[in-house]
């Protein structure tokens, strides 16, 4: 296992479309290992997602876990698609491991469907609702070049760590 260097805000990896992953390649040894080293990079972060193009890796490859109550098991999605969207919105604080110190409100459908290859190469297709269905949004941004600030309507909710820390944690923040 290996840690990978995260990208930050700025580098230009963040801002490209990532290539979809030929599927006879992820049974490969070295492919296994890429998405374990993904999880334990997101871990040691403390993050509860973490996308290839982070790790400069411009690929459609996500992994996300969020142990706990309310969270979501360990999952991996290859060429992952959006096929509904649910009619409800759900605004909740946002963070992201290439964005450091910062959080902010992003609104988004608070329930998706998605269709995606996972580890061992299989079509699920599954229904994701609340913290499970916003982290596959940001996650699946990160696919397309865009990051959480991108999605943000009101720019004024924007806040630096120790700030949020002190004025608004009581609000639940979402590190993804
Ligand atoms: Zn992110």
């Amino acid at each position: 296992m290996a840690l990978l260097k995260i990208a930050k805000l700025g580098n230009p990896v963040l801002r490209k479309i990532a290539l979809p992953v030929d599927p006879d390649d992820i049974s490969r040894r070295d492919f296994q290992q890429f998405l374990d080293d993904m999880f334990e990079t997101m871990v040691q972060a403390e993050g509860i997602g973490l996308a290839a193009p982070q790790v400069s890796r411009s690929e459609q490859i996500i992994v996300m876990a969020c142990p706990g109550e309310g969270g979501f098991p360990e999952t991996v999605l290859i060429n992952p698609t959006i096929v509904f969207y649910g009619p409800h919105q759900a605004e909740m604080w946002e963070g992201c491991l290439s964005v450091d110190g910062l959080r902010g409100k992003v609104t988004r459908p608070s329930m998706v469907r998605v269709r995606a290859l996972d580890r061992k190469g299989a079509s699920a297709e599954f229904d994701a609702t609340v913290l499970f269905a916003v982290c596959i949004q940001h996650e699946m941004d990160h696919l397309i070049g865009k990051l959480f600030l991108d999605r943000m309507t009101d720019l004024s909710t924007l806040t630096q760590l120790d700030e949020f820390d002190r004025y608004w944690q009581k609000e639940h923040a979402t590190v993804i």
